[in-house]
């Protein structure tokens, strides 16, 4: 039995990453699309052999309810549309896979949280890292402390976008660096210690004041964790760079890059190599999560799991724009 998904939302994750890994995916298929572009249903209808009656557009999109082909709905939008499309698919009775990050204010994702709750539908983030065996076993030195107590934590994901007018620079639209890839710099803090930071310290900058001119282009922030562990976390827009190294009491580990899309990969103070091969990230994401349905088991990243960034993600907004640090 494989499920039927519709992706919302055509853009570059959609067409470049999600479709190609549903050709690949064993527990569930490409079955429709929800877009706003004409043009763009058709070339998805010929190139996926998707029938007429699995395509909808933004108006039409809650009719998707009555149609038997569609198990998941998964909203690959701009931020600031996430609530409104996973709430929609929640009363629309569709399980919903919704794109990091969940959405721009911790009040938007308990919202989409309660959504599902009450249709009594499954809520999982895209997060596919947290698929990944090679994230997985910096997770396990937090669980299994085989170098000891984390101490401190270095954290950075960014590349360079030189894109002048994106919703990545829009404010309304959820854009900032912190949200987009902020967020895998906060994962790798967080998965790496096991631990909820308690308190941050934040500055936003900009070096390109004539396109980040609403939202930030580069985030720096320091966490502190209960057990003492430290973070020290770094999200640009500008600067290609990518890797996770952790410091614990007898030892290290580190990954770089730690949120690629081919293969994370890295090594520990002891020798152990760190490079579990996958064939693909998001088909691993997908069939682990339409598992999970099918099963009525567990999601490994559920709505909850979104929300704990956002909480964060909020904290280091006040914290950038108080100077000041912000306890959480
Ligand atoms: P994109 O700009 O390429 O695509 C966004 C899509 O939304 C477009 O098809 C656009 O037409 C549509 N859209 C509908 N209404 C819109 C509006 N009012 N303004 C702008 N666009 C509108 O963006 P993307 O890179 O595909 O990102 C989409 C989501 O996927 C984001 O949440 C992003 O963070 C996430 N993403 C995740 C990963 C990952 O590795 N998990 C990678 C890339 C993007």
């Amino acid at each position: 039995e494989k499920l039927g998904i519709a992706l919302v939302g055509l853009g570059y994750y959609s067409t470049d990453l999600l479709a190609p890994a549903l050709q690949m995916t064993q527990k569930c298929y490409l079955a429709g699309i929800v877009t706003g572009t004409p043009s763009k249903a058709e070339a998805w209808k010929t190139k996926y052999n998707i029938p007429d009656k699995n395509i909808y557009n933004y108006q039409n999109f809650d009719q998707i309810a009555d149609n038997p082909d569609i198990d998941v709905v998964y909203v690959v939008l701009p931020p600031s549309m996430h609530r409104e499309y996973v709430v929609r698919a929640a009363k629309a009775g569709k399980h919903v896979f919704c794109e990091k990050p969940m959405a721009p204010s911790v009040a938007d994702c308990e919202a989409m949280i309660k959504a599902c709750n009450s249709s009594k539908v499954k809520l999982a983030i895209g997060y596919r890292c947290q698929h990944d065996p090679n994230i997985q076993a910096i997770m396990k030195l937090a669980k299994e402390p085989k170098f000891g107590k984390v101490k401190m934590v270095t954290s950075a994901a960014g590349y360079f976008d030189a894109r002048t007018d994106h919703w990545k620079q829009k404010k309304a639209l959820g854009g900032g660096v912190m949200g987009d890839m902020g967020v895998y710099a906060l994962q790798g803090a967080r998965l790496a210690t096991g631990e909820e930071p308690i308190s941050v310290f934040a500055q936003a900058s900009t070096t390109r004041p004539q396109i980040y001119k609403e939202v930030e282009e580069t985030m720096m922030f320091m966490l502190d964790f209960p057990s003492g562990a430290k973070a020290s976390c770094q999200t640009s827009f500008g600067i290609n760079m990518n890797y996770l190294r952790v410091n614990y009491e007898k030892g290290w580990a580190r990954l770089e890059p730690q949120s690629g899309y081919n293969g994370n990969k890295g090594s520990m103070s002891d020798g152990t190599l760190i490079e579990f091969a996958i064939k693909n990230q998001q088909a691993k994401q997908m069939d682990e999560d339409c598992d999970a349905i099918l099963q009525g088991s567990d999601l490994l990243v559920p709505g909850e799991e979104g929300l704990r960034d956002i909480r964060v993600v909020e904290a280091i907004y006040k914290s950038a724009a108080s100077g000041k640090v912000v306890k959480i």
